[in-house]
């Protein structure tokens, strides 16, 4: 029985981390066509279909029902688990979460200290002596149950130096990560809290000390590794704030290296999730009708781009997309975007700032038709349906989700208006630097209008947990701009993730805590914990 590389790698990278085992037996059998049988398949098509059974052939889904028969086939019984196309998550920040310094380990799937510190113990297990176990950007004080990141002593009980930086505030080390930081010059409290200058200075710190290629790509892959297990079998990437040099910002990186530990992944057939890339600009803005500032030249970054690389360049696993998620340069950066043909996407944090967006594009679309780029506007906390109208008079969409870590009451965005809406529209997390990519949380937050503390924040704008599996899989076919992913029918690639849990009827409480048990991506077992598969 042929073991690949892609196995081994597999177990090594899991093993110290805290989501379950591997069903081995799957991977050796991965080359054969698969029969699912038993299952409720909600294949999210346009009736909203669900059946039983689904045949994978040659890594697309060759027949869906409740007859489907097949000579050849492995055939692996669901036992009635529920199974969905595999999520897209049309905006985040992966590529950022994969060149994270030290030992990275995402702990987004747990709910208290107590949780926290045995995933790190597990992970510190497999890491060399005295190297850091670090979490930056997948963790949050809100997610757990104490309402607070843990503690210098608690920390303590972790036998490597460790580092935390929070996705809403705060960083945390222990005694041996203090004495290391502060032998570079960092200020650590007493109870392991580094604030202001201080935590800058321990990221960038980091990052010039602990990053290498390796460290890089190691990360990267347990990133994909670690949402391939929570079920998203594609990454729609929107890029960083750029920096040249190791920077202290948990939204900075080098917007023109970063891809590479993804790009070597892709060149090794290693890549267990489909990445598309935007490229983020911030070129300095030219107000609507003023001259061009004089001293700087007009796109100094934008317009190498546009008129050097390819949009939608590449294969089914690793392909380029538009500009995003910020165009720069203002209406003239609009423009050029618009004359090469290219997507464009901002992000809009409030009324204001999306009126003023869409206010450009207006402009820019009576001088230079957009309606077939598929241009999107994300986040839109406050949209009112005449913003709706008007986008989606110029064929434009929008990428709605950001909430599980956000506070107050009705902060959006409008799910049940823009469901509504014909506007198109799809579900994205944001998450990587400043909020959680777990698709779980982010869904438990749209469907109860509950942040991770259980607090009301969205109104009466809440979705049905249909709808939120259609907004995170068929919905965003149009987002990335391919229509043979994101629904289980005839003909499309083989993506899906059979839950632990039927996500369907659950208790609200439960949903935070949801997990695939196996994900395909093109009818590859990228990872696999299903009971009783074994042959
Ligand atoms: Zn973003």
């Amino acid at each position: 029985m042929k073991i690949n590389v892609s196995r081994r790698r597999f177990l090594g990278t899991t093993a110290a981390l805290t989501l379950g085992g591997i069903g081995a037996d799957l991977f050796a059998q991965q080359p054969q066509d698969l029969l699912l049988v038993n299952g409720r398949i909600h294949t999210m098509d346009a009736a909203a279909t669900v059946v039983s059974q689904v045949l994978i052939q040659r890594g697309r889904f060759a027949a869906v029902g409740n007859r489907v028969s097949a000579r050849g086939a492995r055939r692996i019984d669901l036992k009635g688990r529920t199974v969905i196309p595999g999520l897209i998550d049309a905006h985040n920040h992966i590529v950022l979460v994969g060149n994270r310094p030290g030992w990275h380990t995402p702990l987004e799937h747990v709910f208290t200290i107590a949780d926290a510190i045995a995933a790190l113990q597990q992970r510190a297990a497999g890491v060399p002596p005295g190297e850091f176990v670090t979490t930056v950007g997948p963790i949050a004080a809100n997610q757990l149950a104490e309402r607070r990141l843990p503690t210098l002593q608690e920390l303590d009980a972790v036998s490597r130096p460790v580092y935390l930086h929070a996705a809403q505030g705060g960083a945390r080390t222990n005694t041996a990560g203090k004495a290391w930081l502060e032998a570079k010059g960092v200020t650590v409290a007493a109870d392991g809290a580094m604030a202001g200058p201080a935590l800058g200075l321990a990221l960038q710190t980091l990052r010039k000390e602990l990053l290498t290629p390796e460290t890089r790509r190691r990360t990267a892959l347990g990133a994909l590794d670690y949402y391939a297990r929570l079920g998203i079998t594609t990454h729609r990437d929107c890029g960083a704030f750029h920096s040249e040099q190791p920077s202290g910002g948990v939204a900075n990186e080098n917007m023109y290296t970063m891809h590479e530990p993804f790009l070597a992944l892709h060149r090794d057939g290693k890549l267990p999730a489909r990445l598309r890339i935007d490229f983020l600009h911030q070129d300095p803005s030219t107000p609507l009708g003023a001259a061009a500032p004089a001293a700087a030249p007009p796109l100094p970054t934008l317009g190498p781009r546009l008129r050097n690389a390819f949009p939608f360049f590449g294969d089914e696993w690793l392909k380029t997309g538009g500009i995003g998620e910020f165009t720069g340069g203002g209406a003239d950066g609009l423009r050029a975007i618009a004359r090469a043909g290219w997507r464009a996407e901002d992000h809009a944090l409030n009324l204001a700032g999306v009126t003023n967006l869409i206010k450009d594009r207006e402009t820019v679309h009576a001088e230079i038709p957009i309606g077939s780029l598929r241009w999107i506007i994300s986040h839109i906390p406050d949209f009112p349906a005449d913003l709706a109208n008007r986008m989606n008079a110029m064929g434009m969409g929008v990428l709605v989700g950001w909430g599980p870590l956000r506070n107050g009451t009705n902060v959006g965005p409008p799910y049940r208006m823009l469901m509504s809406h014909a506007i198109k529209k799809g579900y994205h997390s944001d998450g990587g630097d400043i909020t959680v990519i777990n698709p779980w949380l982010n869904f438990y937050t749209i469907v109860t209008g509950k942040n991770l503390a259980g607090q009301a924040i969205l109104g009466d704008q809440t979705l049905t947990r249909q709808e939120m599996i259609w907004l995170a899989t068929a919905a965003n076919k149009w987002f990335i701009e391919e229509d043979d992913l994101g629904s289980i029918e005839p003909g499309n690639r083989a993506d899906l993730a059979v839950l632990d849990r039927d996500f369907f009827t659950v208790p609200e409480a439960d949903i935070t805590r949801t997990r695939s048990l196996l994900t395909l991506v093109g009818g590859r077992i990228v990872y696999s914990d299903l009971p009783g598969t074994a042959a």
